[in-house]
């Protein structure tokens, strides 16, 4: 049988289009703006807006946190460092009660490197101490060797650490030289992976485009942007996700009023609400307006914005940040760095959908898949509304509430 929502405002991942219904069979888009049949299941959206489910650019997931993304209407996680066997891939896929995910797997770091910081300050704080330290790169042999593991074990993209601490609190962090990250890089593209950066120095960021990736999944926050610098990435074709929320709170910013709203604290736990309202605050001295008009210079530049979390794990050290909600939040800073409430849209539906290849989803048309997500209101004008949940589908499967 068929389901048919009908009497939406629908958004297809690019546009608000004339039709306002919509047909699912199985886990199908197959019609819109057709009448249903007699015998369909019809859902009467009235009042309310359908988009495709929406994708988060930059996440650390987890089968829990895959959980709260998809309560949030984030339909599929693109994780930029992590680790899943092939046989928990398989089930990610196929169960509907979670989101779907995509991954870089591990990340190219250097010995001591980011994100050793971070693990060494979580280890801290984990009975019996030490706990475990990802493996790293010194030389190009070992970046091609690398990355072909990583492609081995299903990474869909690789990801690349450049990041000298400035702005982590560790100043004088070890890095990748230039020499290995281009061998890793063209080790990639020639294996048919796309490589993305971690830059959040505008320095670092020069050096990610010098060797060539593809992506930046952040965006620099110790200096204002230069024409120079905008015109580098616009020239070089690379997508950016900004992840201002991560940035917010490394600068001292919280979740906190995301925290207070019904719509968000009905849907996590008490664990998760305690992050949300931290902050990272590596870095108070960083001027997150100078961020947001690096983001709107580089919208004005014709750069590919992707929506991005960075949400992680529940611990304090990592505040501000949760799966899903704060994905809306983005979308609310975007659309305040000058994103029009649909170009912030399309940054978490078609834009990162095409940016990864992901051909079956971030679009609403006959043929894709029905991940879906209708909320009360219209967020293609007031981008708040985007949080008004009322229903969510994935893979044409109806999420139910827990
Ligand atoms: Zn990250």
């Amino acid at each position: 049988m068929s389901t048919y929502i009908t009497n939406a405002r629908v958004f297809d991942g690019e546009r608000v289009l004339e039709a306002h219904s919509v047909g699912i069979e199985g886990s199908q888009i197959v019609t819109v703006g057709q009448e249903p049949p007699r015998d369909a299941r019809v859902v009467d959206a009235e009042g309310a807006t359908l988009l495709p489910g929406l994708i988060d650019g930059h996440v650390h997931s987890s089968f829990e946190a895959l959980r709260i993304a998809l309560g949030f209407g984030v339909t599929t996680e693109l994780e930029m460092q992590g680790y899943w066997t092939p046989e928990q891939r398989k089930e990610i896929e196929e169960n509907d009660a979670i989101a779907d995910v995509r991954s870089a797997l591990l990340g190219l770091m250097a010995p001591g490197g980011h994100p050793h910081e971070l693990i060494a300050e979580l280890n801290e704080h984990r009975p019996g101490g030490q706990g475990w330290t990802p493996p790293s790169v010194s030389t190009p042999e070992e970046a091609v060797a690398f990355v072909n593991a990583r492609v081995a074990e299903g990474a869909d993209y690789i990801k690349v650490m450049i990041e000298e601490g400035t702005v982590m609190g560790h100043p004088g962090l070890p890095m990748i030289s230039t020499e290995t990250l281009r061998a890793g890089v063209a080790e990639a593209h020639r294996l048919g992976r796309q490589v993305i950066a971690h830059a959040m120095t505008l320095e670092s960021t020069v050096q990610a485009i010098e060797v060539g990736v593809d992506g930046l999944a952040h965006l620099f926050i110790d200096r204002p942007h230069t024409p120079e610098i905008v015109s580098a990435i616009a020239d070089a074709g690379i997508f950016v996700t900004p992840c201002l929320v991560v940035s917010s709170s490394v600068m001292g910013g919280t979740g906190m009023a995301l925290a207070a709203d019904p719509r968000v604290s009905s849907r996590l736990t008490e664990s998760w609400l305690a992050t949300l309202r931290g902050s990272f605050n590596k870095y108070p001295e960083g001027k997150p307006d100078d961020v947001l008009a690096s983001v709107a210079a580089l919208r004005d530049a014709g750069v590919d914005i992707i929506a991005g979390t960075d949400a992680s794990i529940p611990v304090p050290s990592h505040g501000g940040v949760v799966h899903g909600a704060s994905l809306h939040h983005e979308l609310q800073l975007l659309v305040k760095a000058g994103l029009t409430p649909v170009e912030a849209l399309r940054a978490a539906t078609s834009v990162p959908a095409r940016r990864f290849g992901l051909s079956d989803r971030g679009r609403i048309a006959p043929g894709a898949r029905a991940d879906l997500l209708l909320v009360d209101g219209d967020p293609t004008i007031r981008i708040d509304e985007s949080l008004s949940i009322r229903a969510i589908w994935r893979r044409g499967a109806a999420v139910s509430e827990h």
